[in-house]
């Protein structure tokens, strides 16, 4: 993907960099997510697939971004990158003023556990476990009593229109109800950047506007997003 294949929607806001921005954490936030010169290649058995070829992209605090282009125009290679989880072959990327591909990668793994939630299409919930459990599962490794867990869980259920679906296997949720809980099992730790990669793609059009406007309801929550779709 180019950055001129990649269409990058910013809303309005986005696109104004924060005016006299001084103080430190002021930058950082006008300069919450700062992506320059990415490149991927990956080099297969034939020719050498250039995934992304030079992306330059600025982003503050609170924004949403829609990240759009063709079936193999690199998306979801660039949500990889930004969420800690590909190299680049080229050119850097900071998160809040880190640089991810700088750190150790013990440190990167910190990053991922601190700053993001991941919303995949293909919804990954576990199975086995209930609604309540699948939101629950990122707070495994905090240490925080139980019962805070499972009061942290059930609000975040809540907050995505969930409350009393809790108990509930994910094959008995309709697909736009499995999405809600992958969407609330990205919230539950509070990460300060929401990565979502083609989120809607499975879902029928009306589930779609749902949780569209779910999203929407998280970015004036002041949550930061990244999110894929396909083409319009
Ligand atoms: P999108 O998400 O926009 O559909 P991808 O980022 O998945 O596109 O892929 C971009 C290009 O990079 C495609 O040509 C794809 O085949 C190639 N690609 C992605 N991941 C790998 C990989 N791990 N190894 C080799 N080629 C890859
Ligand atoms: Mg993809």
């Amino acid at each position: 993907m180019t950055a001129a294949t990649m269409q990058t929607q910013a809303d309005q806001e986005t696109m104004a960099t924060a005016p006299g921005a001084s103080a430190p954490a002021d930058e950082r936030a006008a300069r919450f997510i700062d992506v320059r010169g990415l490149e991927k290649t990956f080099a297969g058995d034939g020719a050498p697939v250039h995934a992304l070829r030079g992306l330059d992209l600025v982003a503050h605090e609170g924004s949403f971004l829609g990240v759009m282009g063709q079936s193999g125009s690199g998306k979801s290679t660039f949500l990889a990158m930004l969420g800690g989880l590909s190299h680049p072959s080229a050119g850097s990327i900071s998160v809040d003023g880190i640089d991810l591909y700088t750190l150790p990668g013990e440190r990167l793994a910190d990053f991922r556990r601190e700053y993001l939630g991941f919303v995949f299409q293909s919804f990954n919930l576990v199975p086995y476990l209930t609604a309540l459990e699948n939101v629950t599962l990122p707070l495994a490794v905090k240490r925080m009593p139980s019962a805070d867990k499972r009061a942290r869980a059930l609000e975040v259920l809540d907050r995505v229109g969930l409350a009393d679906r809790g108990g509930h296997l994910p094959g008995k949720l309709s697909g736009g109800e499995q999405e809600r809980v992958a969407i609330a099992r990205a919230l539950v730790n509070e990460p300060p950047l929401i990565l979502a990669d083609e989120p809607t793609g499975a879902l029928d059009s009306e589930t779609t506007v749902e949780i569209m406007d779910l999203f929407a309801q998280l970015h004036r929550e002041g949550n930061t997003i990244v999110m894929v779709t396909h083409n319009p």
